[in-house]
């Protein structure tokens, strides 16, 4: 037996199985009833909405002896010599017949009277590709139709129709059908062929319908082929759409500010082979939904994603900004248009994906205020678990930022705080004397000038005294690492590490940010430690994604020509696990054995 493709075989043959488009149903039903038929109608719409099915329905009810309630019996002469095709009804395709020859020969063929029925109906479909002469041809007809004559003109795009052409049609215009529409429609055809289904994979075929049902059904069709049952992951894996739970965890880390965890997740997905096209249209699927269920009231129904996944879309957007969606939802759509342009997309994709995870990196007004929500936040959280911030206090902070360029240096900031601070008794941290050589550290900091002025007060109006492991993480250059924030990443290992390492590793970094306008490149290195090994300095990450990233041939040639620049000649990226185990950690954690502080 002939295969018979799905939308064929389930095409509704009378009005009342079509889904929805009842506006146009109702127009059309009461004219059959009335008796009252024009001779030329224009059906336009998106693809897939019904134009050419209720056009067939439409020309065998004009022409049907005993209409039932508006749609053709089936069952008198007239709608069985149609059912068997017939010389009264013409469908022509206009995209393949769309010379003036076509529309003269039509001229000439309305004029003879039906062979069976009453009306002789001309479907056009597509009627835009016509070219002007064919218009002009087809115009003539429409003036002077014979009484026996009516014409369907479909189309997608009716504003490439002419006026003349227009101002002759009755208009009637298909909408999108509604998910949850497509839903129904695909549940009764999957039940009426006898195949088992997940509910999320019809919820998922139909959301990839895009309110076509054509298309939703092309698609039904191809994962009903998949497998024995319509799972949801077996639909996941025809559409080649990045799985919802995966797109989610991604989508988690680049609104909760995790640069490495979204590189991961990235890398992780696009290794499932994943197209980054495919990935960035995915994400930008997600953030919408993610931004309806955070601003409407009846999103679930909106959205009409299966119970699972909605309340996963409504997690991610209660714990996220509404700013900090925008923003991601801009720099991805970008990102979609610079794809088109580029060689090496995986590059486009990752660079978006640090710029949205790293606010901290990014200066433009959106980043900044997205930061500022967090602080905003961040400070609340503290205020209700109990910490105390004195007005006063803050007012200092905010003087010594409005201080002249050189009093603006982060670490000088840390060093007066404590003699212009109270002890603070809300603090859990017991006074003690400075552990850390902050000079030290000095040259891990990225001097102020190069830094936003809004960078600086991170944190700080919470900062209870410089003495403390919270303060000196809040002067390390947390603003421009995301990771940076993890105690241990900033303290770094001083016992194990020669001071020279750092110097070379902090001009590197400032160098970097001078020269390179790569901020992904600045950005992962900014969490790098670094060691000599000999006349080698040797960059150590935690992330395998990072140190796989920074091997890239462009960004080699970035840090060699920096490097060179500084004098150090031998470099080397290694992920931690390839180095070997050193005693600086155990020694960090007995100075610090009085503090709760996490060791990674
Ligand atoms: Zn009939």
């Amino acid at each position: 037996m002939a295969h018979v493709s799905l939308y064929r075989r389930f095409r509704p043959d009378s009005f009342d199985k079509m889904v929805r488009q009842e506006h146009v149903v109702r127009v059309l039903k009461n004219q059959i009833a009335a008796g009252s038929i024009g001779h030329a109608y224009l059906f336009t719409g998106p693809r897939g909405t019904g134009k050419t099915t209720v056009a067939r329905i439409f020309a065998r009810a004009v022409n049907c002896e005993h209409p039932v309630d508006g749609s053709p019996c089936g069952n008198c002469p007239s709608c069985v010599a149609l059912a068997n095709g017939s010389l009264d009804i013409t469908e022509i395709d206009a995209a393949s017949n769309n010379g003036v020859g076509e529309m003269r020969d039509l001229r000439e063929k309305v004029q003879y009277p039906p062979v069976s029925g009453k009306y002789k109906v001309y479907i056009i479909d597509e009627v835009h590709m016509l070219t002007d002469s064919a218009f002009n041809a087809l115009l003539k007809t429409l003036e002077e139709p014979p009484a026996h004559a009516i014409f369907i003109l479909a189309t997608t795009e009716p504003q490439k129709l002419p006026a003349t052409i227009l101002s002759r049609c009755m208009r009637l215009d298909f909408k999108l059908i509604p998910e949850e529409d497509l839903e129904k429609h695909l549940m009764r055809v999957l039940d009426e062929i006898g195949k088992p289904y997940e509910r999320e994979a019809v919820a998922a075929i139909a959301r990839a319908g895009a309110g076509s049902d054509r298309d939703m059904l092309s698609i039904a069709e191809m994962c009903i082929a998949y497998s024995e049952k319509l799972t949801y992951e077996g639909v996941t894996a025809v559409l080649g759409a990045a799985d919802f739970h995966e797109t989610c965890a991604l989508v988690s880390c680049l609104l909760h500010a995790d640069g490495s965890g979204a590189l991961e997740k990235t890398e992780s997905i696009l290794s499932e082979g994943k197209a980054v096209g495919v990935l960035v249209r995915n994400l930008l699927d997600l953030l919408n939904q993610v931004l309806v269920a955070k601003t409407c009231v009846s999103a679930e129904r909106l959205l009409s994603l299966p119970k699972e996944l909605f309340s996963q879309v409504k997690d991610l957007a209660d714990g996220a900004e509404s700013k900090a969606i925008l923003r991601a939802t801009e720099i991805l759509a970008k990102t979609e248009s610079e794809l088109r342009y580029t060689t090496s997309p995986r590059i486009v994709l990752e660079t978006a994906i640090l710029r949205i995870s790293c606010p901290a990196d990014d200066y433009d007004i959106e980043a900044l205020l997205v930061r500022m929500n967090a602080l905003e936040r961040e400070l609340n959280e503290l205020k209700t678990s109990g910490i105390r911030v004195e007005e006063k206090r803050a007012e200092e902070v905010s003087t010594a930022h409005k201080a002249p360029e050189g009093a603006r240096d982060i670490p000088e900031a840390a060093q007066n705080a404590p003699e212009e601070r109270a002890p603070e008794p809300d603090y859990p941290f017991p006074e003690e004397e400075p552990i850390f050589d902050e000079a030290y550290f000095s040259d891990m900091i990225i001097p102020s000038e190069t830094l936003p002025k809004a960078e600086q007060p991170k944190k700080e109006p919470v900062k209870p005294s410089a003495k403390t492991p919270e303060a000196f993480k809040a002067s390390a250059p947390a603003a421009a690492a995301p990771s940076a924030s993890e105690p241990a990443s900033v303290v770094a290992n001083p016992a194990a590490a020669p001071k020279d390492a750092q110097k070379a590793f902090g001009q590197f970094m400032r160098t970097l940010r001078k020269t390179s306008r790569s901020g992904v490149l600045f950005t992962m290195c900014s969490d790098l430690e670094a060691e000599f090994e000999g006349e080698t300095l040797v960059l150590i990450s935690d992330s395998e994604t990072i140190v796989r990233s920074l091997k890239r041939e462009e960004h080699v040639k970035i840090m060699t020509e920096v490097f060179s620049g500084i004098g150090i000649t031998s470099f080397e990226v290694r992920g931690r696990a390839q180095m070997p185990k050193s005693g600086g950690i155990e020694e960090l954690k007995n100075n610090f054995k009085d503090y709760p502080i996490e060791f990674k």
